[in-house]
């Protein structure tokens, strides 16, 4: 299995020359298993790069988990070329929307309303198949199984386990750790922290021994403070979690728009600085690169 980001950055896109080499492009990444299937993970505005190289190969069968529906999360998906070519054939997979009770298909419903975009959702000349997916249930792919997991965020989300020739690959999309809303003295500390610590362990199983955990890693640890319950994690939070999964390599994503590289670069040097007995590497995502697990 081989892997490659197109969109590693966080809330909104952000070109410009302070995230050129890293890339300002919002969440999206192209997994692909040895036999070439084409699975794709969220469709934030990297997903529209990722078409244009795709025109060269059509028709082509796209499998797109999206983990949310935050616009980062979806917002290229209008501008993924393929989806108006004819021949082409997209299986969109993601939760259902306990709010609307509505599946994955009214995350591009939406975007396709009039109001926002030109083209009427029954233009798009591919044929667009969508699949509402349950946490836990696993969905085969050609050589690849993926499982969606429950994640904390202020929606419905899923983190994706991919198990695919022998090697695998955990996803979060937008993650926050869950924390006890209590203070340590109050009664229901305890009962409630037992319920965390339960959820972190289902949480760190799913991640278990994988070759690449790619995780939501918006904030430094000043940071999180002022901005905890807004549904990111922190670098110290991503640490942990590829400590507790065994994680081979810690791919840090989810980039904040304000931060530049040279910013990046230096929040990197100082955690490995600080975790110097680490087992598993620690790499910025970056987009734009073949990654052979
Ligand atoms: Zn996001
Ligand atoms: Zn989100």
């Amino acid at each position: 299995m081989k892997f490659k980001f197109w969109g590693v950055r966080g809330s909104i896109a952000t070109p410009g020359e302070n995230t050129v080499k890293y890339g300002g492009n919002t969440t999206c990444i192209e997994i692909r298993t040895d036999n070439n299937d084409l699975i794709i993970l969220d469709a934030g505005t990297g997903i529209h790069l990722l078409g244009q190289e795709l025109l060269a190969q059509l028709p082509i069968t796209a499998h797109i988990f999206i983990t949310h529906t935050h616009w980062d999360h979806i917002q290229g998906l209008p501008f993924f070329s393929p989806i108006f070519i004819a021949g082409n054939h997209l299986k969109i997979y993601g939760g259902l929307d306990p709010v609307t009770n509505e599946g994955i298909e009214r995350a591009l419903g939406v975007q396709l309303q009039y109001s926002y975009f030109p083209i009427r959702e029954a233009e798009l000349n591919a044929t667009i198949e969508y699949n509402t997916i349950k946490p836990g249930e696993t969905i085969s792919i050609g050589s690849a199984k993926i499982t969606p997991i429950l994640l904390s965020h202020p929606v419905l989300n899923f983190g994706y386990r991919i198990d695919c020739d022998g090697q695998s690959l955990f996803f979060t999309g937008d993650y926050e750790p869950i924390f006890n809303i209590y203070q340590k003295d109050d009664p229901e500390y305890d009962e409630y922290q037992a319920f965390l610590d339960e959820k972190q362990n289902e949480i760190s199983a799913a991640m278990k021994d994988v070759d690449a955990l790619v995780i939501d890693s918006s904030y430094t640890a000043e940071e999180y403070i002022s901005k905890k319950g807004w549904g990111h994690g922190s670098y110290d939070s991503a640490i942990n979690h590829a400590n507790l999964a065994n994680a081979k390599k810690l791919y840090l994503t989810h980039h904040e728009p304000t931060r530049t590289d040279t910013q990046l670069e230096q929040i990197h040097q100082e955690l490995l600085i600080n975790n110097p007995n680490l087992n598993f590497e620690v790499v910025l995502a970056k987009e734009g690169i073949d990654i052979n697990i």
